[in-house]
């Protein structure tokens, strides 16, 4: 026989005398077991009471230990060295970052050196507006950002086209 500290869907608390643990999910599934308070057949076991450790001079906690990363020249061998040293995420930021100018540049015109002169005839008006990107030095952009011509860096250098493949 075994004992089990059963509680109702109120609350009350009694004990269930079964003959196996089997016996207990057998007469729970047929509805025979009731609190013997109320009588509401939703009862299930209560939880257990914490053990408490017995004995004065328990064990120490163990602490769970973090291993330290092993450095090794082998981890990735066909990794170029910069991507190594660089935490996950940054390089999965970087990848994010990376994708969203492929993204925003598949439909965009490399015009190179003369971006900054198609820039400011876009913004006045005198070609048609479309996506472009291009080289434009520091002075050039810092022009064209006066003028109020909305041009923005890219995160990452873009080649020219022709370069690509
Ligand atoms: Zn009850």
């Amino acid at each position: 026989m075994i004992v089990f500290d059963l509680h109702c869907e109120h609350g009350h608390r009694f004990e269930g005398w079964f003959g196996s643990s089997g016996d207990f999910e057998d007469q729970l599934s047929r509805g025979l077991l009731a609190c013997p308070e109320c009588g509401t057949a939703k009862v299930s076991k209560a939880p257990m009471a914490p053990a408490v450790p017995v004995k004065g001079n328990a064990a120490p906690t163990a602490v769970p230990r973090v291993s330290a990363p092993v450095a090794s020249d082998e981890a990735a061998p066909d990794a170029p060295l910069a991507n190594r040293e660089m935490p996950a995420e940054v390089q999965r930021a970087m990848a994010k970052l990376a994708e969203a100018q492929a993204k925003a540049l598949k439909d965009s015109t490399w015009v190179g050196g003369d971006f900054a002169k198609q820039s400011r005839e876009m913004h006045y008006g005198e070609r048609d507006e479309g996506p472009i990107h291009g080289q434009a030095s520091l002075k050039e952009a810092k022009e064209l950002l006066d003028e109020g011509v909305p041009v923005a860096p890219l995160p990452f250098p873009a080649a020219p086209p022709e370069k690509l493949n």
